[in-house]
């Protein structure tokens, strides 16, 4: 569907790896005082002072993460650094750092490429991280593409999905489902584009939910937000898999329970909408449909003050006694117990 007939087709082999990685990576800058030495030696090298360090990384494989017939590669090259990011953030660490790995097929000219780094430097400038390095190498069949991110947080401000207590409030950023129904929405147009070439797709009806799938953002801001508000939640986590998934790790590993409401659920009027269009439950959608990269948290009550008019956080359910389990509590006030459905990659 997307596709761009007047670019140019330079071959990579033209370049030599050498040549590529010069090319690609030519216009990253260096901004991050912890960086000392970025790409062009052995190893990068970092100097955080007496900061801690977090880790964290993620691969991306073409036809299992990805599909390039509706994922532009400068979108696909912002989100693989940007779903890097929202782990970092999920540890209450600020993100200075990320290295880019790529595997690819002689099937994708230089001009592609360039694309793909147009999109983690955008990324890099307006996270404000350093491209410190990375590998390149080629692959027989598809694109792959591995990012590590760094990030830094003083000792004790880290936090772990293990702290949730009894009588927390559970809290969640942003609002959920909009990334699955993007895709819902993307694979029907594809479909029907196989059918009929000349077709045009109108997305416009549906730009914030495509725009939530191709182009998602790490909720760096939330960070900046709690620190403001002077909250330090007790257990967070970034969803990627889904509510009801992201919620279970918080409880098994914290061992509590909760009481998850379904009413309290914060869903943009486009879900709502294209959930009646697909004839889908929205509430199926925003606890198992994935990869909102929204932070999912939980506070005291003491904090309760502090958080229950901004608009940017939804208080949707209450930690319990890991003896109690974890229920969703449906809008007709039955209690359902949660499972982790997900759907992703390991579904046959
Ligand atoms: P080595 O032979 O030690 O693996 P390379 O020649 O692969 O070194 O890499 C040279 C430099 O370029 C290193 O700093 C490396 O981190 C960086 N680099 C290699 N590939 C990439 C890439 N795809 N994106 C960003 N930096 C890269
Ligand atoms: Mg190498």
């Amino acid at each position: 569907m997307i596709e761009d007939k007047n670019q140019s087709h330079t071959k990579i082999s033209d370049l030599g790896e050498f040549g590529l990685i010069d090319h690609l990576t030519k216009n990253f800058k260096i901004t991050q005082s912890s960086t000392i030495k970025g790409i062009g030696d052995d190893a990068a090298v970092l100097n955080f002072d007496d900061k801690q360090i977090v880790v964290t990384t993620d691969l991306l494989v073409e036809g299992v993460h990805f599909d390039l017939s509706y994922m532009p590669l400068k979108h696909l090259g912002y989100k693989a650094v940007v779903v890097n990011l929202s782990d970092v953030y999920a540890m209450n660490a600020k993100a200075t750092q990320v290295t880019v790995s790529i595997a690819v097929s002689n099937r994708f000219p230089l001009e592609a490429l360039e694309d793909l780094y147009a999109g983690i430097e955008t990324a890099a400038n307006i996270y404000n991280i350093d491209v410190i390095g990375g590998d390149t190498t080629s692959s027989n069949t598809g694109l792959l593409i591995s990012v590590t991110a760094i990030g830094e947080v003083n000792a004790n401000e880290e936090i772990y999905r293990t702290g949730a207590k009894p009588d927390n409030l559970l809290v969640v950023s942003g609002d959920l489902g909009a990334a699955y129904m993007g895709l819902q929405v993307l694979e029907r147009e594809k479909a029907v584009f196989k059918v009929n070439p000349n077709s045009q797709p109108d997305l416009e009806p549906y730009n914030y939910i495509v725009e939530r799938q191709l182009k998602p953002e790490a909720r760096k801001d939330i960070i900046t937000l709690l620190k403001d508000l002077e909250v330090k939640p007790t257990s967070m986590i970034d969803i990627s898999d889904g509510l009801s998934s992201e919620i279970i790790h918080l409880c098994k590993q914290s061992d509590v329970g909760c009481d998850l409401y379904e009413d309290k659920i914060p869903l943009d009027p486009q879900v709502i909408s294209t959930c009646e269009e697909f004839n889908i439950d929205s509430t199926t959608v925003a606890l198992n449909g994935g990869e909102d990269y929204e932070l999912l948290f939980t506070v005291s009550q003491a904090d309760f003050p502090k958080i229950k008019a901004n608009p940017n956080l939804s208080i949707i359910g209450y930690m319990k006694e890991a003896k109690e389990g974890m229920h969703l509590v449906t809008r007709a006030d039955s209690r359902i117990p949660l499972k982790a459905q997900g759907w992703k990659n390991f579904n046959a």
